[in-house]
């Protein structure tokens, strides 16, 4: 789609410096020495999904009290949210980004609000972790070899999202 909301049923996108340089019908315009061309035939190149409403940490008890009402939900989860660790947070997170980004997500909020005593900054946990995610991303299905561009980027003609 271009930026009339024009389907293009057979054509091309062309990133640069992070941002979509061209989109157009047929096969890419020359492209400078050194760009990587990804075949996307048979793929949909489509904007990335934003989330607006996630707790990430909520991944760790993720498949717990399935059939429970929301609030039977709440009664069982909030006892264990109230031992949530540094590690626990780290290791939610990242796997909760990882999820999304599977599922053709480029950005997401997060709404943390379980600070257990003790456990130190947990949000400053959730940002690293999402920090880290994003340029380990970036760098894998970008093929980017430097955390430069570890900003917002979502483009390519293939179903690959390259981070938040
Ligand atoms: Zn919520």
């Amino acid at each position: 789609m271009d930026d009339t909301r024009r389907e293009i049923a057979d054509g091309h996108v062309v990133c640069d410096g992070g941002r979509i340089a061209a989109v157009g019908e047929g096969p890419a315009p020359a492209v400078r020495d050194g760009a990587k061309r990804i075949d996307g035939r048979g793929k949909l190149a489509t904007p990335g999904l934003v989330n607006c409403h996630h707790h990430l940490y909520q991944h760790a008890t993720r498949g717990l009290a399935q059939q429970a009402t929301l609030f039977e939900w709440l009664v069982a989860l909030y006892p264990v949210w109230g031992h949530l660790d540094a590690a626990t947070v780290d290791a939610a997170a990242r796997a909760a980004l990882a999820a999304l980004a599977r599922s053709g997500c480029a950005t997401s909020t997060d709404h943390h609000y379980v600070f257990p005593r003790g456990e130190g900054d947990l949000l400053a946990v959730e940002i690293g972790a999402a920090a880290r995610s994003t340029r380990s991303s970036t760098r894998a299905q970008m093929g980017y070899s430097s955390t430069s561009h570890s900003n917002k980027v979502a483009c390519c003609a293939s179903p690959r999202v390259a981070c938040w």
